[in-house]
């Protein structure tokens, strides 16, 4: 259920990353080409340094180009926020036990926010709560989206002044020049994903809260050390979870607000491409052995700690969580390209032998 929730997520969060800089991304490759070309065109050599006349007029034409690159779009990537928010509720519910039309937990993208809001009320869900999904994006978003829109018109102006002020170069030099336009795309697509998980996270928090149901921190199946390490926890009496970081060094990673003050952590991303979410824990007793928020801290210790924690139950489960293990007791690398170092992978693989041999026997 998890590995289905996030999926639909994920393509939230691709969405919103293409409408968020796509534009910008099209245009500044075709700038790249631009100056490439015209270099070869007027210089021909590249290696050289060129000055002059004819290099003055060649920086004009590409400030103008750059001063012309399209404009963000943050209306678009409200869009995303706000749908990405309801299906947040959607799936929190879904783990209260609401049932919702499934088919558009797939292809949330292709559904109108008015529509889930509908489609919600229709399955029984409050009317108070729907109520509180159509308030969407909190003020924190707004800000953050408008502080990475202004940051990337800077960016793209920073480029344009520094190749104003180009009165000689290589054309490595010029292409340095324009790296803070390239940059600015970047920084679109990073905050576009980090207010989707954001705005997903809000939308489980407001389910849980809307039942009386307290949230766990569900570290993604390739987080890092300090998500991992708040894996299955709750967060405390103020709603903040903490993160231990198993031991890491320097500081636990957060958020700035528009004014540059540090964010608590209530939900996560906990950084730029975190893709954590909340879990939700109804029962009134604290999680026993077998239950989920303690296996995710049991599979986090195991890969950050002591592999002799691991949760080897025939009953076991698979979460994404879980296929951390799998990951490190069968592959050498992570899905993202990370190395997972050869003496953990032993630690796993002589872990697992050894408790299926103590449960069979053999
Ligand atoms: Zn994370």
């Amino acid at each position: 259920m998890v590995a289905q929730h996030d999926a639909a997520a994920l393509l939230l969060e691709l969405a919103a990353a293409y409408v968020a800089a796509s534009a910008l991304t099209t245009a500044v490759s075709s700038v790249l080409r631009w100056v490439t070309a015209q270099w070869g065109v007027l210089f021909g050599v590249v290696q050289t340094r060129q000055s002059g006349p004819v290099f003055d007029r060649f920086t004009r034409q590409l400030e103008q180009k750059l001063r012309g690159l399209p404009a963000p779009d943050t209306a678009a990537v409200l869009e995303h926020a706000r749908r990405a928010r309801v299906l947040g509720v959607v799936q929190g519910f879904r783990e209260t036990g609401v049932q919702v039309p499934a088919a558009w937990l797939t292809h949330p993208e292709r559904i109108s926010a008015e529509r889930m809001l509908a489609d919600l009320e229709h399955a029984g869900v409050p009317h108070q709560v729907v109520v509180e999904a159509r308030k969407a994006v909190d003020r924190s978003t707004r800000s953050r989206l408008s502080w990475g829109r202004s940051e990337a018109l800077d960016r793209i102006e920073r480029a344009a002044k520094q190749v104003h002020d180009l009165d000689e170069a290589t054309l490595h030099q010029v292409m340095e020049a324009m790296a803070s336009a390239q940059s600015a795309s970047r920084l679109l697509e990073a905050t576009a994903k980090a207010v989707v998980v954001k705005q997903l996270n809000e939308g489980i928090l407001a389910a849980a809260t809307a039942v009386g149901a307290r949230v766990f921190w569900v570290a993604e199946a390739d987080a890092c050390r300090w998500c991992a390490s708040a894996a299955g926890t709750f967060p405390g009496p103020d709603g903040v979870f903490r993160m231990r970081g198993f031991g890491a060094r320097g500081p636990a990673p957060y958020r700035l607000n528009a004014a540059g003050e540090k964010i608590p952590l209530r939900v996560p991303p906990a950084h730029n491409h975190c893709r954590c979410r909340l879990g939700i824990w109804r029962a009134r007793r604290p999680p026993g052995p077998d239950d989920l928020p303690t296996r995710l801290r049991h599979e986090a210790s195991a890969r950050f700690l002591n592999p002799n924690a691991v949760p080897t139950e025939p009953a076991f489960q698979p979460t994404p969580a879980s296929q951390l293990l799998t990951l490190v007791a069968t592959r050498s690398r992570s899905r993202r390209g990370r190395t997972v170092p050869g003496h953990v992978v032993e630690r796993a693989r002589r872990t697992l032998r050894a408790s299926i041999r103590r449960r069979t026997g053999r």
